[in-house]
């Protein structure tokens, strides 16, 4: 069997952790298997390093960013294979581009566009454990590129799919995907199986354990995906599937706590409207949440929608760059804003999922701001330190205590 064991930064965080990772590799590799390794950078790494970064600039260059960040899996996939070495394990390492990662340009969240994985597979052939820098590659230009914060999962899929491995197993530090964050809520209860689907809607929508990019690829590929825990590795933990066994409406509460709401007042909702999207656009935001209120014949109309907590700086710069051209009235930011979600593949043909949430939240004192559905997912939009009991008490309403 071939396989791709992929190691987050909690589980790689000293040299224990490595050893207990290396060991758990080399064990994989003594059974008869091929092994290739995806490391990310060690516990807080890439942190320190963009923190480092800005000690230097508030806007340090984005190019020159990628090449300091991509230093922290570089720091993982040679300890990792000096410790497998030290445990009698034969290993190489090799950083992204070594290992053929070929991206696109977009500094900070480049995407990966191809894998050739040459000597992945050379080192694979000659009995080695490949260990591969994770969240990092080369584009065009042959410049180093990052492909997105938590990407290394992203970098195991994508692998994994080049080299046609049987299985793609993602080690963090929970057992497996949970009905919600198992740091928030206590009771949550852990998945065996969760669809591509629903794992998608759950990352996209914050839940952290897996890139979302990872499991979009991992659909599109059909790569058979398993998540479970460096630190209990005999259980047997999560699988992606392509269809839920399970038909519960809800599957899983999600919580994305850096969001940005904005409202724009007096607005007239035709060319002006399409006009202040067109801007965001060009600005390289990304709009989540729109509600429109179309005006009367007294008054304009008012438009809101959300943006990740970074975009708030660019939104206010635009809207500030183009107050006259818009002729809007005025608007208001609320930064510290947090989105909660409900995602199951059962909903779209259920109903009441909407209701139960909102009694929930009702219940707890929670007065959501906005709401918004898709097929497989309902979202509430709230501030952010109601963020926490808002998981808590949606959770109980739909898994009990
Ligand atoms: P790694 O360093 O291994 O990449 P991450 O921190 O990126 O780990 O992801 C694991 C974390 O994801 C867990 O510690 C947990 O707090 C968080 N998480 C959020 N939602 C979920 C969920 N539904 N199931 C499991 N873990 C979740
Ligand atoms: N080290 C990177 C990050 O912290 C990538 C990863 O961990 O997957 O985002
Ligand atoms: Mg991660």
């Amino acid at each position: 069997m071939r396989i791709v064991m992929k190691f987050g930064g909690s589980s790689l965080a000293t040299a224990a952790h490595i050893r207990r990772a290396a060991q758990l590799v080399a064990g994989q590799r003594a059974s008869g298997d091929q092994v290739a390794v995806v490391v990310s950078a060690q516990g807080d790494t890439t942190d320190e390093l963009i923190e480092k970064a800005r000690e230097i600039s508030s806007e340090p260059d984005s190019r020159e960013k990628d090449v300091l960040l991509a230093c922290g899996e570089q720091m993982s996939m040679a300890l990792m294979a000096m410790q497998l070495q030290e445990l009698g394990c034969p290993a190489l390492s090799l950083s992204g581009w070594q290992a053929g990662v070929h991206t696109g340009p977009h500094h900070g969240d480049a995407r990966i566009l191809k894998v050739d994985p040459k000597r992945v597979e050379a080192a694979l052939a000659e009995g080695k454990v490949a260990v591969v820098a994770g969240f990092q590659g080369l584009d065009d230009s042959g410049d180093i590129t990052t492909i997105g914060r938590g990407g290394s999962d992203t970098t195991a899929v994508a692998l994994a799919a080049a080299i046609g491995a049987d299985t793609c197993r993602i080690y963090t530090d929970v057992k497996g995907v949970y009905s919600a964050d198992p740091r928030v809520v206590d009771r949550a209860q852990i998945h065996r199986e969760i669809s591509y689907d629903e794992m998608l809607e759950m990352a996209a929508l914050g839940a952290q354990v897996l890139h979302s990019r990872a499991v979009e690829l991992a659909r599109e590929k059909r790569v058979k995906v398993e998540v479970r825990s460096t630190f209990f590795p005999e259980d047997l933990g999560t699988a992606l599937s392509l269809e839920s066994g399970v038909r519960r409406p809800v599957r899983g509460v999600a919580c994305d706590e850096s969001v940005a709401m904005v409202t724009v007042l007096g607005l007239d909702t035709g060319p002006e409207t399409c006009r202040l999207f067109t801007l965001l656009a060009d600005s390289g935001v990304n709009i989540d949440v729109i509600i429109r209120s179309p005006g009367t014949a007294k008054s304009r109309g008012v438009v809101s929608f959300s943006v990740g907590g970074d975009d708030g700086d660019k939104v206010s710069a635009v809207l500030k760059s183009s107050r006259r051209e818009l002729g809007y009235a005025g608007f208001v930011a609320q930064p510290g804003m947090a989105k909660v979600s409900v995602v199951g593949a059962g909903m779209s043909d259920g109903c009441g999922v909407a209701a139960t949430m909102l009694r929930a939240l009702q219940e707890g004192g929670i007065e959501p701001q906005y709401i918004t559905t898709g097929e497989i997912r309902i979202s509430v939009i709230v501030p952010r330190e109601q963020a926490p009991l808002a998981v808590r008490l949606i959770h109980k309403a739909f898994f009990g205590d």
